[in-house]
């Protein structure tokens, strides 16, 4: 980490819980302290300290053109002569609704809020009121904000009542909560066989990103579909990263299951604070003032949040955006697994469309117990490796990399040369090559590389372009083509499905990390989210 990166860190230490206004943006799961970003253009990021980064964060999933989209900074310069807020209706409101309806035809009604949090806990809210029910069914490993309800860990059992997985969140509430173990059908069989009269909502990642990427298992959704419909229970796909992302019609579209109520956020809001919840009319319309129950926010819908997804879910609806993302992340998950094969260092690459994660470990993922048995640190260690090259990962094994329609493939071969000298490092333990006088390549390895302790932070990255040149960002071109005239969305090819597996779990299994700080993060089923 650079000079001013640790200047400011040691300020926003006395200043913030942690030094972050994020959890995971403090590097704990990874060791080492964060960088401080200045300034993103097109996939790169470049630190306060002027170091280059291929950036696969992403700002957690809204930027899917990458930053400073052209296009997407010119609707705010337009709004901004406008007015920033003004706590009355506005046009553009009105055209993000429709542009989301089209997409998400479920979505009869849709409400905006300022973040995927705000959704999810209205959405219950809602659900909650429409059935008259109190309970709710979760999936562990899923993460649908910091709302008390679903800050709910597992207890002991195939599919139980939770328990609170924060200080400050009620036991009573928590009760409230089942929670079942993703992509297990018998455990969906035996959640609603016991609670299933008492369902107010089955909120679910269709695409889970949380507990890194892990896809839905065949006939898990369907199934969740089919038993939720039974019952009378509200069936919520959390699609606040997968919405926009995946496909145009997000999850629901790929999978082709209809869901009561969808929840967004991230991409329509094109990097800005948004979220949206949305659904079956005779639903949505208890929302007040149709309805009674009440949800309100001071800068819902703003204008400027509005102007950039509105832009960002114009351009993305144009032809071949999706395929050309798929396309790319492809090249990166098979080059991973690849170079990983080479380096002999077991890793699994779960991919769906522009989201993936690289897991640790040499058996499938398809659940948060499989997830969990990763070896977290050889992924931090992978990750300090990669930082010291200029590549910007997400900083736990536990989240989902992101591409863009920035990147480009010299990006992606960049990454992977990087990745290749990381998971080279991962061999040798660094602290032992440092101090070893047998290991000539290893040191010279890592003093190319950057990666300095076991412990220490991260060094400053190699520069990706030569000093004074600079790459263009490689963003569509506005003329590239027009939404088709059907205004139907473009069907992409279903994600692959790696790894997906009819899941079973075994609840007492430990959590597999070897940090301190990741023990202390995931110890109580507990992770760090952006
Ligand atoms: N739901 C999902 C699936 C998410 O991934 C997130 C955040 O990453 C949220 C909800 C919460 O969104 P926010 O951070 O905007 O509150």
């Amino acid at each position: 980490m650079g000079k001013k990166s640790q200047e400011l860190f040691q300020r926003a230490l006395r200043l913030m819980p942690g030094g972050v206004n994020s959890p995971v943006r403090a590097f704990r799961a990874v060791g080492g302290d964060p960088v401080f970003m200045a300034r993103g253009w097109g996939a790169r990021l470049t630190s306060v300290d002027g170091d280059e980064y291929i950036d696969y964060v992403m700002s957690w999933g809204p930027l899917i053109l990458g930053h400073c989209h052209p296009e997407v900074m010119e609707s705010l310069a337009r709004v901004l002569e406008m007015g920033t807020s003004f706590g009355a209706a506005t046009e553009g409101e009105v055209e993000l609704a429709e542009r989301i309806q089209q997409a998400f035809p479920s979505a009869e009604r849709v409400r905006l809020v300022n973040s995927g949090t705000e959704a999810a806990l209205s959405a219950l809210r809602v659900a909650r009121a429409a059935t008259g029910r109190d309970k709710i069914l979760k999936f562990d490993g899923c993460y649908h904000g910091h709302a008390d309800s679903l800050l709910v860990k597992a207890g002991s059992g195939v599919a139980t009542l939770g328990l609170p997985d924060s200080p400050g969140v009620p036991r009573s509430l928590a009760a409230l909560t089942v929670t079942a173990p993703y992509n297990s059908l018998n455990a969906l069989d035996a959640a609603f066989a016991e609670h299933g009269s008492q369902l107010a909502a089955a909120i679910v990642e269709p695409v889970a990103g949380n507990m890194g990427c892990v896809l839905p298992s065949p006939g898990f959704l369907e199934k969740l579909r089919s038993l939720t419909e039974r019952h009378g229970t509200v069936l919520i796909f959390d699609e606040v990263m997968t919405g926009f992302r995946l496909a145009y019609g997000g999850a629901q579209q790929l999978y082709g299951i209809v869901p009561d109520l969808t929840t967004l956020g991230k991409i329509i809001g094109g990097g800005l604070p948004v979220g949206a919840y949305g659904g079956k009319a005779e639903i949505m319309d208890l929302v007040a003032p149709s309805g009674p129950v009440y949800q309100a926010g001071t800068l819902s819908g703003n204008p400027l949040a509005v102007a950039a997804g509105l832009k960002t879910l114009e351009v993305i609806h144009r032809p071949g955006f999706y395929e050309r993302l798929d396309s790319l992340s492809a090249k990166l998950a098979e080059g991973l697994e690849e170079r990983a094969r080479k380096a002999g260092a077991p890793l699994v690459v779960n991919r769906a469309g522009s989201m993936l994660t690289a897991f640790f470990t040499a058996q499938p993922v398809a659940d948060y117990a499989s997830a969990r048995r990763s070896d977290t640190d050889a992924f931090a260690r992978f990750f300090r490796a990669m930082l010291g090259r200029g590549v910007y990962l997400p900083p736990s094994q536990f989240e989902v990399a992101f591409l863009s329609a920035a990147h480009t493939g010299e990006n992606i071969e960049q990454t992977l040369d990087a990745a290749e000298f990381a998971f080279r490092t991962l061999a040798v333990p660094p602290y032992r090559a440092a101090a070893s006088h047998e290991r000539p390549q290893a040191r010279a390895a890592l003093r190319a590389g950057g990666e300095t302790s076991e412990s220490g932070p991260p060094s400053r990255p190699r520069p990706l372009t030569p000093p004074g040149a600079t790459e263009p960002p490689a963003f569509p071109s506005p003329s590239a083509g027009t939404a088709p005239a059907d205004g139907k969305s473009v069907r992409p090819a279903p994600p692959s499905r790696p790894g997906a597996v009819a899941g079973g779990v075994d609840e007492n299994d430990p959590p597999a990390c070897s940090t301190a700080a990741d023990r202390s993060a995931v110890s109580n089923g507990k992770r760090l989210h952006d």
